[in-house]
């Protein structure tokens, strides 16, 4: 495949080599979107009144079917470091469990999930079974009515705190708890929440708010920044910083000086990771992405409904991979924005 030659992440990475891009960013982490569909209609997501019974989601023979996701994933099992599954909401996709064990057994890839947890109580079970190696649940706000003012759904907090529960008890043991801050919206609750995961062995992480999508009004006065969250944290619960895991982590590490557990803050925003990011997406009606802030991706459906081979498909996210040339986060302030950006719950946040 015209390779250049660099170690690759994933298990076979003593023997497989990792594509480069235009700035020698390898590939990595393949996030793959299994439904643009969610049963949460968060403010800054998925607005109801853009996404209400009108909006037309993606009809089901649009949608890759699991054997085209998992054809796609055993391309390029070799080279990645990780499989993320995502959504819209992943669990609202029919038997996902199923699409899971057929990925790990092809690539023996650890394979993620991000969910809003709801559906954990009927799904976890199913879940371990499929060898699913890793779960983040995102959390917005412990307080009810700010919860429900994020949210916009029919659904309580106490339905995802249940969903965590449901998942430890499902084995998972350890998760990844994600909120997104917005100030003015939720930002009360970054205090609260670092209180209830202390101690845990859960990790929360807390994202700065990011301007994808047109539909969510994002304003630049609602960022707040990694620094100020970690300084109001550690206003009460001290925290030191730990180095990162690994170069491609998006997350600064901080852990509690208590010893209650660590947490990770996104920046985002005012740290844009550009030169670290190592990430593809798949849409879930199967067009490339290499970028949240990308206007066009590149089609694999046809192709593989086309019956290309194994080498013209792999060929399409070589040629993908290796002329990208993305880094809107970093250059965001000399860019003229587009004036219809993709939604993240098409492209898979
Ligand atoms: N439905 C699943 C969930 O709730 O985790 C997966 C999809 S959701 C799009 C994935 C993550 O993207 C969530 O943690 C959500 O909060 C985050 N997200 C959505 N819009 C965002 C934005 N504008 N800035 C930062 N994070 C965002």
């Amino acid at each position: 495949m015209g390779y250049v030659l660099v170690r690759g992440f994933g298990t076979a990475a003593m023997t497989t080599p990792a594509l480069l891009d235009t700035f020698g960013r390898p590939l990595g982490d393949l996030r793959v979107s299994v439904t643009d569909r969610c049963n949460f209609r968060c403010r800054y997501c998925m607005p109801r009144e853009r996404f209400g019974k009108e909006h037309e989601f993606l009809p089901r023979t649009e949608l890759l079917t699991f054997e085209e996701v998992a054809r796609v994933v055993g391309l390029l099992g070799p080279g990645l470091r990780k499989v993320r599954l995502t959504g819209g909401e992943p669990l609202l996709r029919k038997d996902l469990p199923q699409l899971i064990a057929m990925l790990t057994e092809a690539t023996h890839l650890p394979v993620a999930l991000t969910t809003n947890g709801v559906l954990l109580p009927k799904l976890a079970g199913a879940l371990a079974a499929s060898k699913l190696t890793r779960l983040t649940v995102s959390l917005d706000a412990l307080d009810p009515n700010v919860f429900a003012s994020v949210t916009d759904a029919d659904y309580g907090v106490d339905d995802v705190l249940a969903g965590i529960d449901a998942a430890v008890a499902a084995g998972f043991g350890q998760l990844k708890i994600n909120c997104v801050v917005r100030r003015g919206s939720n930002e009360t609750e970054i205090l609260p929440l670092a209180r209830r995961f202390h101690g845990t062995g859960h990790t929360l992480r807390f994202i700065e708010y990011m301007d994808v999508g047109s539909t969510n009004g994002w304003r630049s006065e609602q960022v707040l920044s990694a620094a100020e969250i970690v300084e109001r944290i550690a206003s009460e619960l001290p925290l030191e910083a730990v180095d990162r895991a690994l170069p491609n982590d998006v997350a600064a590490r901080y852990r509690y000086r208590d010893g209650g557990g660590e947490i990770g803050v996104i920046a985002s925003m005012t740290q844009p990771f550009c030169g670290d990011c190592s990430r593809l997406r798949l849409s879930a009606d199967g067009k490339l992405y290499t970028c949240l802030f990308a206007t066009s991706g590149t089609d694999l459906r046809g192709p593989l409904r086309a019956g290309k081979s194994d080498a013209e498909l792999t060929e399409i996210v070589r040629q993908v991979w290796t002329t990208r040339a993305d880094r809107y986060s970093e250059q965001r302030e000399q860019l003229i924005m587009p004036k219809r950006k993709l939604e993240m719950s098409y492209l898979g946040g």
